[in-house]
């Protein structure tokens, strides 16, 4: 974080603000709980302040302190739209290009506001008058505290805390990933100093699922197919199978991983598909040097971190996983 990116933001912020806070379409436990740590914080400090999700967040997500109160400007998008015109400041968390907010992004550019970014992905565009962006922190809930702390550290309360372990817990891995650091498990030692119930954070996000999503995973790693000679694994789910086994969002959250759990294996791909969308949504996973950003960028329409990044394809199921073999081929020197 430079010195004039926090010193132009408190100056920003000395003023009462309108201020609306964006995570990206389908926000994870980082995007919201970057979000909502931030919306705690500033109406603590006397804002006017608002998360708008561009849609629906996961129901794993749904015990969060304050996730109640993000508006989905899917479902509301003319209260929506009419706080995006009042607003004196927009936050744009845990991503850095506008086109993961869609048509949200003209909105955003068409406004007065002020635009303040933070974010940890690969690659930023240049739309933020005050940018932080790391591609080498591991989450953006951790950039999160480092803005959090420098202007009021005594402001962040057990809530607060909880927001940004969610976001720390599930970007690291639950501290795996390469990314996770040294300063990653100095504020995580900060925020349990604060009074947050790790133990029931853990159990919220992760032993708190249906039948129907166990059901899922099992057709899911019954789908799964290895490609021995480049160490990959890629496992496909279509609609029916969604449809069958009852699908809500978030439900195929962390599916991607089980296929880095076989020995030897450096990457690992999920496709599912979405019919309403005409898409097949993508995630990639790799262990080591494989970098999935550059293939999920140059090949899928998408992006992310080095070991962890996502795409889509506009093609049918059976041509995506053509095409995906057909790129993997090229890539066959760097998966061995
Ligand atoms: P996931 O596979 O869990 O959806 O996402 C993994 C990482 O890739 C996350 O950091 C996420 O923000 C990023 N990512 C996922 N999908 C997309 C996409 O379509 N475009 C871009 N640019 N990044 C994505
Ligand atoms: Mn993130």
């Amino acid at each position: 974080m430079t010195k004039s990116f926090i010193n132009n933001l408190k100056k920003l912020l000395r003023n009462k603000r309108n201020i609306t806070i964006f995570p990206h379409k389908n926000p994870d436990g980082d995007a919201i709980g970057s979000c909502l740590a931030l919306n705690h914080f500033l109406k603590k400090l006397g804002h006017n302040s608002n998360v708008i999700s561009p849609n629906d967040y996961p129901d794993f997500l749904n015990w969060m302190p304050g996730i109640k109160n993000v508006l989905r400007y899917s479902s509301n998008k003319i209260f929506c739209e009419k706080l995006i015109n009042e607003s004196d400041v927009v936050f744009t968390l845990d991503f850095n290009s506008l086109k993961r907010v869609e048509i949200i992004g003209d909105l955003i550019k068409k406004s007065k506001s002020t635009i303040v970014m933070i974010d940890h992905h690969e690659n930023p565009e240049d739309f933020s008058k005050l940018t932080y962006s790391d591609p080498k922190i591991a989450s953006t809930c951790e950039m999160t505290y480092n803005v959090l702390e420098k202007i009021k550290v005594d402001e962040i309360d057990w809530k607060i805390a909880s927001c940004l372990y969610t976001g720390i817990i599930t970007d690291t891995g639950s501290f795996k990933f390469p990314s996770t650091s040294s300063r990653t498990h100095l504020i995580v030692s900060k925020l349990l100093e604060k009074g947050i119930n790790h133990t029931e954070i853990h159990q919220n996000i992760y032993d708190n699922f249906k039948k129907s999503r166990i059901s899922l995973l099992s057709v899911t790693l019954s789908n799964l197919k290895i490609l021995n000679p480049i160490n990959t694994v890629y496992m496909t789910l279509t609609q029916k199978e969604l449809k069958d086994n009852n699908f809500k969002k978030g439900d195929t959250e962390g599916f991607v991983n089980y296929g880095l759990s076989i020995k030897g294996v450096l990457l690992s791909i999920i496709l599912i598909e979405n019919s309403k969308e005409k898409i097949i949504k993508m995630s990639f996973r790799s262990k080591g040097d494989f970098d999935v950003n550059i293939l999920a960028r140059d090949y899928f329409n998408g992006g992310g971190h080095s070991n962890a990044s996502g795409g889509v394809s506009y093609k049918n199921m059976d041509e995506t996983i053509k095409y995906l073999i057909s790129i993997l081929n090229k890539f066959s020197n760097k998966l061995k």
